[in-house]
């Protein structure tokens, strides 16, 4: 815990994932920063096969540029019915830049190729049982790792979006437990089931066994 300190920073831009961390980290009285406090950092490539390669190339690139603790997370949507995609190509589904709309609507599109469309009693029509993934590297101030792990949230893949909290694909995301889409649940709500979630929970198990 000592090597971690009082302030980490999140190794993104993204301002739905900063919240989430946020939310998590103010509870254990550490503070947060994020990819948006800083000027002039470079590029990272994430070119690695898995969500855990990927969250591990972010966070040493960052720790080495800002020489302070940093968490990385890489996370995304895995299909069944497309044989895991998008996977780590979840953000550039739709092509390179594609925003969240783009990407849902080529899920649909490629879905609409595969799948066998299911009615349920609950008025949703399940295209594909799916899951989003997280995998979180924490690195201290010179890029080693201190912990990785990963957190999984179980769920499918529904014809119609539904809700409009949260970002990507959370308003395609149903989860059967809530018979909600992710994009309807609270940000607690989403934080108490979601694989970041759970990947963060993951995290501090093992920090605290240390
Ligand atoms: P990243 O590489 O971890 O930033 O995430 C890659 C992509 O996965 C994002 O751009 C989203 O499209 C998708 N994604 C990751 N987490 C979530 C989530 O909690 N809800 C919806 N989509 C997500």
């Amino acid at each position: 815990m000592l090597r971690l300190g009082t302030e980490v920073v999140i190794a993104t831009r993204n301002a739905g994932k900063v919240k989430e961390f946020e939310a998590i980290f103010a509870d254990k009285g550490i503070r947060v920063r994020s990819l948006l406090d800083y000027d002039g950092l470079p590029d990272i490539v994430e070119d690695g096969d898995t969500f855990a390669a990927n969250a591990l190339i972010k966070a040493r690139a960052i720790a080495q540029c800002l020489h302070i603790p940093v968490v990385a997370d890489d996370s995304g949507l895995c299909v069944d019915r497309l044989d895991g995609a998008p996977g780590v190509y979840s953000a550039r589904y739709a092509g390179e830049g594609a925003g969240d709309e783009a990407n849902n609507r080529k899920l649909l599109k490629e879905l609409a190729e595969v799948a066998e469309p299911e009615a349920k009693a609950d008025g949703i029509t399940v295209l594909s049982p799916a899951r989003f993934v997280c995998a979180i590297a924490l690195v201290d101030s010179s890029g080693q790792p201190l912990a990785e792990v990963q957190g999984v949230c179980e769920g499918a893949i529904i014809s119609e979006p539904r809700g409009a909290r949260g970002f990507g694909y959370d308003p395609l995301f149903y989860v059967p437990d809530k018979q909600l889409t992710m994009a309807e649940l609270s940000m607690e709500e989403k934080n108490a089931i979601s694989h970041r979630g759970r990947a963060i929970e993951a995290l501090w198990r093992a920090l605290e066994t240390e």
